[in-house]
């Protein structure tokens, strides 16, 4: 390895006039360089965005039967290179292979999945109020979508984002996130060899603000849909509102799993350690607070303690978890272990980082669990983005409800109970955009919509299902008399 992977361009892969380049290390085992890619510089991002601008209108006009055929292709060539997909995905991200051949399979069915809608995008006929009228809406695409990407879902998200802008006819432009860029290029690579249009699509890495700034600046972009930090989100939502854009912004979460006195205590612990440990505590839906009934509560923590002291860490296809992604995302868990520790909460499980000859090298960092936890402490309110849990004692339900929803974010939630009045009066009263009942607070349905309340989506938009397909159309109305 050493050749530089290009950008897609135009329908070309092409190289950038900088010779600036990003090495992607493998974090399991950072002396390997995985890939290398351009650092782009504006003018790479412009040329993306022009190309996607030119090409806008024959795509809109493309049948939707046409488009499906080729997102359909574009899946099947990605099934073809599952193991190769897979295989990337855990040399430049890290994570454990099942997590990894998972999420590729994901990205497939998304497209299988949009490849459907795009042959049924249309509108309504609705009924007229003259005799000799035609009234009816048609969904029209946005224009030139602006898509940028986080590295933990590195396949998934950019699928889901991509696939139904195409669906529905947008040119796009693509800056997936640097730690992990190799997959969403495949994504490119096959939509290319399933006959996608030149131009249509067009992906250039390099930083966000350089690539990133000019895919939400440039004026012939309409629409930009963001994943990642609320940091950047922040700022992007700013910049693309400021120029008058449609923006859609995916953030973060501090989601909890409430723990009633009704529940299988082991139940919940398998529950909680899936939902925090899985993906290396490295997704926005991560369990990262346990709310647990007094009643519970010590038997809970013994069991918790003891699923994070079983999981099997280490690189590759035969581990349980893998490494963070990046020495950046170790040093702020490792971080956030020590403000735990200052800020009084005891330490149960964890804590810091593995010892052996398999992960010495790598960004591998303990499961961790933190009890005495008061809900206003920094790990009780911030995200980690590692694999922590803080477990916060309550004395009944509605402490449960009022502690789950003392924190900015409201990506996810869940709750174990065997109570079912309690549920219900969970899923009404919880602050989140997905509710869990008697299950981890990680895992999505394709089909159903996805998205966050509060700090964790500051648009009304949603990503995935039907509801995915609204940020990519705008409706008009047909008075035809
Ligand atoms: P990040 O915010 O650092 O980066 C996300 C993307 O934005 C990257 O491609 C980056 O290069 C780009 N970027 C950075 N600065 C930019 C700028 N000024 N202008 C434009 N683009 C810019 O996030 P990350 O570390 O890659 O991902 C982890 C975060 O993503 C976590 O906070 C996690 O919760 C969140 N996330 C949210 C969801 C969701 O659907 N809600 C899903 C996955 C991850």
């Amino acid at each position: 390895m050493s050749e530089i992977n290009q950008n897609y361009v135009n329908g070309d892969w092409v190289q950038s006039a900088t010779d600036e380049v990003i090495e992607v290390e493998n974090p399991a085992n950072p002396d390997e360089v995985v890939a290398k890619y351009q650092r782009s510089s504006t003018e790479d991002a412009t040329a993306a965005v022009e190309a996607a601008a030119a090409v806008a209108d024959d795509w809109a006009a493309t049948p939707g039967p046409e488009r499906g055929r080729i997102l359909r292709e574009a899946g099947t060539l990605l099934a073809e290179r599952k193991e190769e997909l897979t295989d990337l995905l855990v040399a430049e991200e890290g994570k454990a292979y099942a997590e990894a051949n998972g999420e590729v399979q994901r990205a497939i069915d998304i497209f299988h999945y949009f490849s459907g809608k795009a042959a049924d995008l249309g509108g309504t006929v609705k009924g007229p109020s003259a005799t000799d009228q035609n009234l009816y809406t048609v969904q029209e695409p946005v224009g030139v979508a602006s898509l940028i990407t986080p590295w933990n879902y590195p396949i998934a998200i950019p699928a889901w984002k991509l696939a139904p802008a195409l669906a529905a006819g947008n040119a796009v432009v693509l800056k997936p996130a640097s730690a992990a860029p190799g997959v969403a290029i495949e994504l490119a690579r096959a939509l290319d060899e399933a006959g996608l249009p030149d131009g249509a699509l067009n992906v250039v890495t390099g930083s966000g603000s350089t690539v990133g700034s000019e895919f939400i600046g440039h004026d012939a972009v309409d629409a930009v849909s963001f994943t990642g930090s609320s940091e950047v989100g922040r700022m992007v939502y700013d910049q693309a509102t400021d120029s008058g854009k449609r923006v859609q912004t995916e953030l973060g979460g501090k989601n909890p799993t409430v723990v009633s006195n009704s529940a299988n205590v082991a139940e919940a612990a398998d529950i909680v350690a899936n939902g925090g440990f899985g993906t290396t505590g490295q997704s926005c839906t991560a369990c990262s607070r346990a709310i647990v009934h007094k009643d519970v509560y010590d038997e809970f923590v013994a069991e918790l303690v003891d699923r994070a002291e079983s999981i099997d860490i280490g690189p590759g296809s035969e581990h349980e978890m893998g490494p963070q992604v990046s020495a950046d995302e170790l040093e702020s868990t490792l971080e956030y272990i020590e403000i735990a520790e200052e800020e009084g909460a005891t330490l149960a499980a964890g804590g810091g980082v593995p010892e052996g000859s398999e992960v010495e090298s790598g960004y591998f960092v303990e499961p961790t669990v933190f009890t005495d936890i008061d809900s206003d402490m920094r790990i009780a309110q911030e995200e980690v983005f590692g694999p922590v849990i803080a477990v916060i004692e309550v004395s009944d339900f509605d402490e449960s409800v009022a502690v789950a929803n003392d924190v900015p974010y409201g990506l996810s939630a869940s709750i174990v109970t065997n109570d079912h009045t309690e549920a219900n009066r969970f899923i009404d009263e919880v602050e989140a955009g997905v509710v869990k009942v008697n299950d981890k607070t990680t895992g999505l349905e394709l089909h159903v919509p996805f998205g966050g309340f509060k700090r964790s989506s500051s648009e009304t938009w949603r990503e995935q299902g039907d509801s995915g397909l609204d940020f990519y159309t705008i409706e008009k109305t047909v008075y035809d008399s």
